[in-house]
């Protein structure tokens, strides 16, 4: 193992940063006893705090990534926790076989999957990423390990999907992958003039087994809430083009576009984000009748700009996620607009979507509802005061907030929307006596 090393760190949104003393094992069998405060990381893609250790040690996984088995047969995937999407899509694809479940990022590891227990465009049908899962190894802070899954240790299992790193080092985990017949994904985009609107077109087309919005967070009064709703498949062979036939798994790479410097924190300002939207809204909400598009296109259009959080300027950015139960859905999230609007803080990116039922894992983010998640630029007092407005809707509505991109939940708010805080913290006592598992986040949110 490489010596620790001192740096400092933060989560995608760049707020807060801290200074952590990190570890970079090359095998699991290194990570023996470990007596000082611990916390997993593995692509830092985490909005906030939760990979976080403040002058702790935070244990870096991406050398721990290893393809160990795979049936080409059965789509049964094994690999190290520090596998990437990126990686684990690079091979299987070819073969075939895409993830169950996948976020709107690839740079995240399975690690950071399993314990955000993280959901994508397709929650509404299958679940989060646990429902994928079948089984993981965990590791004590003693070096022991554990296998845990639906069979055996499951009150291990559960409190480690979405326990966001607090039991233990998440070792090798085996997955169910899905089968494809192409790289590709056909999609249909629907204008929705509003909220409204844009509910409706999630409830009329439950059957798509990928759907999500972009909203328009400067259209305001009637139009609040006006959105592109897209949908999308899995593309059958016979939907490709004679070309795209002949090599359904060969896509073009990517250009690798950076953001070269630390952008200026104003040039992202409700003008040029507001010019930006209306395009956006008139060019891809006409887009009605079905297209095709290359996977990577439609589940992770962010990940074209290398290092786009730095758009944001040196203070960073926080991202707001909460899910609001499917009864007063459309209420609390319009509250919540009209409550932004008339703060005047700006937003900048909205993401509504549909969610499916309440899964296994104790602190597991999802439930049945709808999700709305908004990147707003870090202006100190003024937004986390916002933030806190914001968590008293989402709470009298029944909801939660999303701890991957968290960095300001306070403790006493997070008990009042996560029912399984309880027998969470149970579990973590059998897991880690010795609370070794720890990180900001935990410390945040008073978690053993
Ligand atoms: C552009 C973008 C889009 C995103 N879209 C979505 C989305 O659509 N849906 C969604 O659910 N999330 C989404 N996310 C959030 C992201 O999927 C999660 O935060 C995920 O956990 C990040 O994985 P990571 O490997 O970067 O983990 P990190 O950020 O490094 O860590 C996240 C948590 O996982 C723990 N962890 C990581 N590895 C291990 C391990 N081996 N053992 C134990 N614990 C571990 C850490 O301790 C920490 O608590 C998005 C993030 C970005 C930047």
């Amino acid at each position: 193992m490489s010596g620790q090393l001192t740096k400092k760190l933060s989560g995608w949104g760049r707020y807060p940063v801290a200074v952590c003393h990190t570890l970079r094992p090359e095998r699991y069998a290194e990570l023996g006893s470990n007596s000082e405060s611990s916390i997993a990381r593995g692509q830092g893609r985490a909005y906030g705090d939760a990979a976080l250790n403040t002058e702790r040690q935070v244990v870096l996984t991406e050398r721990l990534g290893r393809l160990r088995s795979f049936d080409a047969q059965s789509g049964v995937l094994r690999a190290e926790a520090g596998l990437t999407m990126q990686q684990l899509i690079d091979f299987s694809l070819p073969q075939g076989w895409f993830p169950s479940v996948t976020p709107g990022t690839q740079f995240v590891s399975l690690g950071g999957c399993v314990a955000a227990d993280v959901h994508g465009k397709n929650h509404h049908h299958d679940g989060a990423f646990s429902t994928s899962v079948m089984g993981f190894e965990l590791i004590d802070a003693d070096g022991g390990r554990r296998w845990c899954s639906r069979e055996e240790n499951f009150d291990a299992f559960a409190a480690t999907v979405g326990g966001m790193g607090l039991t233990g080092i998440i070792g090798e985990v085996e997955l169910q992958m899905r089968r494809v017949e192409s790289a590709y994904i056909q999609a249909t985009h629907h204008a929705a003039d509003n909220l409204h609107a844009a509910f409706e077109l999630f409830e009329q087309h439950y059957d798509a087994t990928y759907s999500v919005a972009w909203i328009d967070l400067q259209a305001r009064g009637a139009a609040q809430g006006r959105s592109v709703v897209m949908l999308g498949e899995h593309a059958p062979l016979e939907r490709l083009s004679a070309a795209q036939q002949q090599s359904p798994f060969a896509i073009k790479a990517r250009a690798n576009r950076r953001v070269p410097f630390e952008m200026p924190g104003w040039l992202l300002n409700p003008l040029t984000i507001g010019a930006f939207n209306q395009l956006y809204y008139r060019i891809e909400g006409r887009r009605r009748t079905p297209f095709i598009i290359d996977y990577r296109k439609f589940f992770y259009p962010l990940d074209a700009l290398s290092d786009w959080n730095r758009l944001y300027g040196r203070r960073g950015f926080l991202q707001y996620q909460c899910v609001v139960p499917r009864d007063g859905a459309q209420q609390a999230l319009s509250e919540l607009l009209t409550t932004l609007a008339e703060s005047r803080h700006p937003a900048f990116l909205g993401v509504l979507k549909k969610m499916g039922k309440t899964g296994e894992g104790l602190l597991s983010f999802p439930l049945e509802g709808y999700t709305l998640a908004l990147d707003l630029p870090f202006s100190g007092d003024a937004l986390l005061q916002l933030l806190q407005r914001f968590d008293a809707i989402v709470s009298n509505a029944g909801g939660r907030v999303y701890l991957a991109k968290d960095a300001r939940l306070d403790s006493e708010m997070f008990r009042a929307m996560y029912p399984g805080v309880e027998p969470f913290i149970q579990s973590k006592g059998v897991l880690d006596p010795d609370g070794r598992f720890s990180s900001d986040l935990s410390r945040r949110l008073e978690l053993g």
